[in-house]
C-alpha cells in the first residue's frame, strides 16, 4: 500500500554495533553503518554501507563548507526520495573536495539505498520496479563458505568447515557456492603452496558432487598473489574442476596485472570487489580485462551507480556479481538489483545459518529469503520489502560519533 508522498525531512547515520559472535569476520564487534532516510509525514527508507562505519558517518553528517564541500544529509534534506538519481550525481558534484571515489561513494551509497527503499514505499512498489522492472524471472543467490578465523588450522580443518557449510547451504535450497581458499597464505612465506592450493580447490569440487549434483563452484582467492604468472600456474590447473570464476587472485590495484591473467586463464577472473563508482568499474572492464566485476550495492553507490554499472557491462559482455558480505538490508538490494538488471547472472548471499551473526539474523525481518532448487522469487512489497527492528537498533547504536 502506498504512503503519502512527502520530501526528506532528516537523515539519520548510525553505528549499530553488537558483540561479535564465533565467525562473524570481525575483531570482537560486528557493525553496520545504517541510514534512516525520513520524510516529513514519518515514513523512512533504510540503507547501508559496508565500510568502517564512523568513517562512513562523518561523510554523511558533515556539514557543508562550500558548493564543493556539502555535505550528504545537507543535501538530500528536502529532496523527493523519488529523485533519487538525480539526489546521487548532486552529492558526487557537491563533495569534489573529499569525494568522486572511494568512502564518499560508499557513504553516498547507504543514502541512495535508503531513498529508494523511502521511495518504494512512499509508491506502493518494490524497488526493482523503480529501477525499470523486471528483467529477470528470478533471483539467483550463491553462498559464501567463510570458514571463520580458522587459516592457523590444518587445510583438513578448514576442508571440514567447508563441507559443513556446504550442506547447510544447500539444505536451504541454494545451489552455487564460493569458497574462500586458504586466505591469509600471502602473508605467509611458510605457509601453503599453489599445488596445496589447487588440491583444495580438487578435494571442494569432490566434496560438492558428494553432496547434490552439479554444484556451482566459484572460488575467492582473497588477493592471494602478487605476480600474475603464479596465479596463471594455479588457474590453468583448475581447468577440470569446474570453477565457474576466480575472485581476487590477485592486488586489488594491479589492473595490468588481472589483464594478463585474464588473457591466458581458462577460469573467469573477477575483480572491481572494492571499487567504488562506475568510473573504477570501467578502469577494470577497460585496462584490467576482467569478464566479472563484483561492485557491492552497499559500497559502489547503491541503485543508482549499480545500475549504471550493470548497464556498462552490457556493453562490454561482462557479468556484475555484486560483492555482499553485510546484513539482510544489502542481501535483498542485490535481489531487486538483480531482478531489473540482465547482466547479473548471481548475487553473493551470506546465510545466517552458514556462521553466527546477530546483525544478519536479527536486524531486518524477514531475516532471509526463501530459495527453493537454487533460486528465489522476485521481491515483494513495497520498497525492499524489510522491516528493521528498530529495538534492536535503539539498543545497540553507538553514540558519541
Ligand atoms: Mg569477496
Amino acid at each position: 500500500m502506498a504512503a503519502e508522498r512527502s520530501p526528506v525531512a532528516y537523515v539519520e547515520a548510525l553505528v549499530v554495533s553488537v558483540p561479535a559472535e564465533g565467525n562473524a569476520f570481525a575483531e570482537g564487534l560486528e557493525e553496520t553503518l545504517l541510514v534512516r532516510v525520513t520524510d516529513e509525514a514519518g515514513n523512512y527508507g533504510i540503507g547501508e554501507s559496508v565500510c568502517t562505519p564512523e568513517v562512513i558517518k562523518v561523510m554523511i553528517d558533515q556539514e557543508t563548507i562550500h558548493f564543493w564541500s556539502q555535505g550528504i544529509a545537507d543535501i538530500v534534506v528536502g529532496t523527493d526520495p523519488l529523485e533519487a538519481k538525480a539526489t546521487y550525481d548532486r552529492v558526487y558534484h557537491g563533495s569534489f573536495y573529499h569525494g568522486r571515489r572511494g568512502t564518499l561513494i560508499q557513504a553516498l551509497s547507504a543514502v541512495d539505498m535508503a531513498l529508494y527503499d523511502l521511495a518504494g514505499k512512499q509508491m506502493g512498489v518494490p524497488v526493482y520496479k523503480l529501477l525499470g522492472g523486471a528483467r529477470a524471472q528470478r533471483i539467483r543467490p550463491y553462498a559464501t563458505l567463510y570458514p571463520g578465523d580458522i587459516y592457523d588450522g590444518s587445510v583438513q580443518t578448514i576442508l571440514t568447515e567447508t563441507r559443513r557449510q556446504a550442506e547447510i547451504a544447500v539444505d536451504q535450497g541454494l545451489r552455487a557456492v564460493k569458497v574462500p581458499v586458504l586466505f591469509g597464505a600471502e602473508n605467509d612465506p611458510g605457509g601453503v603452496s599453489d599445488r596445496t592450493i589447487v588440491g583444495f580447490i580438487e578435494n571442494c569440487r569432490e566434496m560438492l558432487d558428494e553432496i547434490a549434483p552439479d554444484l556451482l563452484l566459484a572460488a575467492d582467492f582473497g588477493y592471494r598473489w602478487w605476480d600474475w604468472q603464479a596465479a596463471a600456474w594455479t588457474l590453468k590447473r583448475l581447468e577440470d574442476y569446474d570453477v565457474y570464476f576466480a575472485e581476487a587472485p590477485l592486488r586489488h590495484d594491479d589492473l595490468d596485472g588481472h589483464a594478463r591473467l585474464a588473457d591466458v586463464s581458462p577460469v573467469r577472473v573477477g575483480g572491481a570487489e572494492f571499487a567504488a563508482g562506475r568510473w573504477e568499474v570501467r578502469e577494470w572492464l577497460e585496462r584490467g580485462g576482467v569478464s566479472l566485476v563484483q561492485p557491492g550495492i552497499s559500497r559502489a553507490g547503491g541503485f543508482t551507480e549499480l545500475m549504471r554499472i550493470a548497464e556498462m557491462c552490457e556493453m562490454y559482455g561482462a557479468q556484475l556479481m555484486p560483492h555482499s558480505f553485510a546484513t539482510g538490508i544489502t542481501d535483498v538490494a542485490n535481489f531487486h538489483l538483480q531482478a531489473a538488471s540482465l547482466t547479473v547472472p548471481m548475487v553473493e548471499f551470506r546465510s545466517s545459518r552458514l556462521g553466527p551473526s546477530r546483525l544478519r539474523a536479527e536486524l531486518v525481518s524477514p531475516p532471509e529469503p526463501e530459495i527453493v532448487d537454487g533460486y528465489a522469487e522476485l521481491p515483494t512489497g513495497a520498497g525492499l520489502g524489510i522491516e528493521l527492528n528498530e529495538d534492536l537498533v535503539a539498543a545497540n547504536t553507538r553514540l558519541g560519533y
